[in-house]
């Protein structure tokens, strides 16, 4: 050891916040308004920059490499879809647009998903957050849709199990159901996928009844929650159901696929979310992820198609992850028609899960 190792100072300790972003994703654009567009992305980085000094690191995009890829995706969606959007513009299914930038853009978001887990996974902070369009999670292994081209959350998933994590929770609170992320991982014990999402709904899945499949049983969880539900309904969701089953898989990292469209200015779902809400249930997640993953969670932008909302909700969930929300304030009670639906999941998952046999 050096003799003057006393005056060396000691390593910096790791920031609060790593935020992975890119000029480059604004260039994937519609050729006439759709709902999925640049200015999302410019409201959710916003709601970062509202957050003020919490100790941010910014990092640019990162090319994913085949092999990423590979692990979520079908090798012959991927040699398809390369010749596809090398095209003129067009669409890749009935909502799904793609433009010369396009593949720039789905590549820099899934490469970033990883470097997102890898910023975690070596120190580099404790919570990261990918702020890139177009969203990933109703991509399956070999289809894009729902405006998603390559499922970024799915691609930081598998990565992370490649980087030796056992464990891996994905909670997905966009109001949609990532069906995508559900056929990529279910039969995939070592991912804990749980979504939240208004139901009936586009994609038309995710009910209770789909808990995964073979060795996967009991790793999907699907909560469908009734139009109009709101904070209560939500936050019986995750005391019932949430909680106690992220407690007992003790992920060693926990993702979030992070809409913004259960949120009530939302215009494309019917749910009653509001600023607040968001801030509490990244709080939880927070807690949930402080023992077992020591507090590490990236959080990956999905829909979210009102601006305000975005910026706000963004702002919202970054300080719930980042610092304990006070939820004094927090809507009580109960909410008949989700606690209706809860039941159902319960029913469904109380073979896999201790934790929901009481
Ligand atoms: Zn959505």
């Amino acid at each position: 050891m050096p003799v003057d190792s006393p005056l060396v100072p000691p390593p910096a300790p790791p920031s609060g916040l790593v935020i992975f972003s890119d000029p480059r994703f604004a260039a994937h654009a519609p050729a006439s308004y759709h709902p999925e567009r640049p200015r999302r992305l410019d409201a959710a980085l916003r709601g970062v920059e509202r957050l003020g000094d919490v100790g941010r690191v910014d990092r640019p995009a990162v090319f994913a490499r085949r092999e990423d890829l590979e692990g979520v995706h079908a090798a012959e969606y991927l040699d398809a879809l390369e010749l596809k959007l090398a095209e003129r513009p067009g669409y890749l299914d009935p909502d799904t647009y793609f433009n010369d930038a396009t593949q720039t853009a789905a590549w820099l978001a899934a490469g970033s998903a990883c470097a997102l887990v890898d910023a975690l996974i070596d120190g580099d902070a404790r919570v990261g957050a990918l702020m890139a369009r177009p969203p990933g999670h109703h991509a399956t292994p070999n289809r894009a849709m729902g405006f998603c081209v390559l499922n970024n959350i799915a691609v930081a998933a598998r990565h992370a199990l490649k980087r030796g994590l056992k464990r891996v929770a994905i909670v997905d609170w966009d109001v949609h159901h990532g069906n995508g992320t559900q056929a990529i991982f279910e039969h995939t014990p070592e991912v804990l996928f749980v979504s939240l999402h208004e139901s009936p709904l586009y994609p038309n899945s995710g009910y209770a009844q789909e808990v995964g499949q073979g060795e996967g049983r009991g790793a999907t969880v699907n909560v469908p929650l009734p139009p109009g539900s709101g904070g209560v309904a939500y936050r019986q969701a995750f005391e019932r159901i949430v909680m106690p089953i992220l407690s007992e898989a003790a992920p060693e990292l926990l993702l979030i696929s992070a809409g913004f469209d259960a949120h009530s200015r939302d215009p494309l779902a019917n749910m009653q979310l509001d600023d607040d809400d968001y801030a509490w249930m990244a709080s939880r997640l927070r807690e949930a992820a402080g023992e077992s993953a020591r507090g590490r969670v990236g959080l990956f932008l999905e829909g979210g198609y009102d601006l305000h909302a975005l910026e706000f909700g963004v702002e919202h969930a970054l300080r719930g992850l980042l610092s304990h929300a006070d939820d004094g304030l927090m809507p009580r009670g109960q909410d008949p028609s989700a606690a209706f639906a809860l039941s159902a999941v319960l029913e469904a998952q109380r073979p896999y899960w201790k934790s929901l046999k009481k």
